[in-house]
């Protein structure tokens, strides 16, 4: 099946004609600008590709926050964003001239969906995947379909304990200050430590702190909604000692509560690394349209 896909991001947009083993092999390229600009050199493209050998259907994964319910009359639609004309901005109107059926998920479910179809999560019947990068997201698949209901999960917003060391215990969030995402998130960071974590030495105090709140997202994620597997993927996760950490502190917050979750092997196996960084999100969107068939 010949599917369009595009990743939507806040900083550039992919795009690829294919099927979701292929679609990674070619892809263009665009700078996000204004959606006037970025939406015509995209058009231009998917033009091209439909008059060579029409598309059957579109992929999207956006970034959000973006209506994900088809039943809703906000689907496809940007919500309020701080990127500046990309409020209320339209994929199904973007997208009409094609009249061809449109799949439209945040980027964070669509890298979900791959990494839970084919990719670390394979084989998994319960798979989260987030991202720690610019904003901290999540996406669930349960039985390979993404589970979400009017609004897609929020799971960066959530609450941690903040550690008593911490030197920016009131975060960077602009709605909540400290929740997870404004104390973990690469921004949040880059201001208390003014640098990247992958800078820092791994015994330093930011990586510890890094993995005492993502251990602490991985164990309410773990308590709440019984996965198979977490796979941490985003920017902030290419550090190298961070993922050991958090399985680590993982062990050491669960305290044997739950004993299947208890061993090396076992925390190991359910915390994981993503397979398909950084092209995820243009399979996921590739897989969602080859679903409508
Ligand atoms: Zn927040």
């Amino acid at each position: 099946m010949r599917v369009a896909a595009i990743e939507g991001g806040g900083t550039k947009f992919l795009a690829a004609v294919g099927n979701s083993n292929t679609i990674t092999g070619r892809y263009t390229r665009i700078a996000t600008t204004t959606p006037k600009e970025t939406f015509s050199l995209l058009l231009d493209y998917l033009r091209t590709q439909y008059k060579n050998e029409p598309f059957s259907a579109i992929g999207i994964g956006s970034f959000g926050p973006l209506g994900v319910d088809p039943h809703s009359g906000n689907y496809g639609v940007i919500g309020p964003t701080t990127k500046p004309h990309w409020s209320q901005v339209s994929y199904p109107e973007a997208l009409g001239e094609f009249q061809v059926p449109l799949a439209i998920t945040t980027d964070v479910n669509a890298a979900a969906l791959a990494e839970a179809t084919s990719g670390a999560g394979r084989g998994c019947k319960r798979v989260i995947y987030v991202t720690v990068g610019t904003g901290i997201g999540g996406g669930f698949v349960v039985n390979g379909q993404l589970s979400h209901g009017q609004f897609h999960p929020e799971m960066g917003h959530m609450r941690v304990t903040i550690h008593p060391d911490d030197p920016m215990p009131d975060g960077f969030c602009h709605f909540h200050g400290n929740c997870l995402e404004g104390l973990a998130c690469g921004p949040a960071i880059e201001k208390r430590w003014r640098g990247h974590l992958g800078t820092l030495d791994e015994n330093h105090l930011g990586v510890k702190l890094q993995a005492y709140y993502l251990a602490q997202m991985c164990v309410n994620l773990l308590l709440t909604m019984t996965p198979d597997a977490i796979i941490l993927g985003g920017g902030v996760m290419q550090t190298p000692s961070l993922l050991p950490k958090i399985r680590r502190e993982l062990q050491k917050l669960m305290n044997h509560y739950l004993p299947q979750h208890s061993s090396d092997a076992a925390v190991n196996a359910l915390i994981k690394a993503p397979t398909y960084a950084p092209s995820a999100g243009l399979i996921g969107a590739a897989l969602l349209a080859e679903g409508l068939r």
